[in-house]
């Protein structure tokens, strides 16, 4: 064997050797991420639930259940409310067929209009297959940039909730538009509190080019 063809056989052991490293690494980097992210998977959904309630226990109140039943049942929706006792604005949906509303939320809440648009956002995301869409992703995920893909299509889907929301608010005569109301109180608190899985406030609001009107801000039961 000549010393050429001794060096570029090293050079070949090297890359392969490169190659394994990187392959590894990569693996490695892979499997951190899928345990960073969120199991969305329909089994999950009890266990995840049964944890948040374990932690935050449930928001006791007959008020605003019977109201968040009264806009489901006029919505038409498939999903059941739970209220949770927990002060960060927020709602979830989740695979099993319930959606969970934060009591820091539920305070902000000025008219049945805007708690339709929350439990209408929260629909979509169970009509639309959201969380298998997740889940798929998150089995599969793409070599290049998965974080940053995940970010997209977790984007998408925000933007996807709110078109199917508005629509489906119009279609049961409840007013679209005064979910801007709540979304510009939010948008101050986002600056220094800023939702991981919802995009930015602002683009949402000018995604959907509503009008906001300052009419009906008191909840008439
Ligand atoms: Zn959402």
């Amino acid at each position: 064997m000549s010393p050429w063809s001794r060096h570029g056989c090293a050079k070949i052991h090297d890359m392969i050797r490169g190659f394994i490293t990187l392959y590894v690494l990569l693996g490695l980097l892979l499997h951190i991420f899928i345990n960073d992210a969120q199991a969305d998977t329909a089994s999950d959904a009890k266990s995840q639930r049964h944890n948040l309630i374990q932690k935050h226990g449930l928001y006791e109140s007959p008020q605003w259940q019977q109201r968040c039943q009264q806009v489901t049942e006029q919505l038409k929706l498939t999903a059941h409310c739970q209220l949770l006792n927990h002060s960060a604005p927020n709602a979830y949906a989740f695979a099993d067929g319930v959606i969970m509303i934060n009591q820091g939320l539920l305070k902000m809440i000025k008219n049945p209009d805007q708690m339709a648009h929350i439990l209408a956002h929260e629909q979509a995301h169970l009509t639309l297959q959201h969380h298998q869409e997740l889940a798929q992703f998150i089995r599969k995920p793409p070599l290049l940039f998965p974080k940053k893909k995940l970010k997209k299509l977790r984007h998408q889907q925000e933007l996807a909730a709110d078109d199917w929301a508005n629509d489906h608010l119009v279609r049961h005569q409840f007013d679209p538009r005064q979910i801007h109301h709540l979304w510009q109180q939010l948008l101050t608190q986002e600056k220094t509190n800023r939702s991981s899985d919802h995009p930015a406030l602002a683009e949402r609001i000018n995604h959907q080019w509503l009008v906001t009107t300052d009419q009906n801000l008191v909840w008439h039961p």
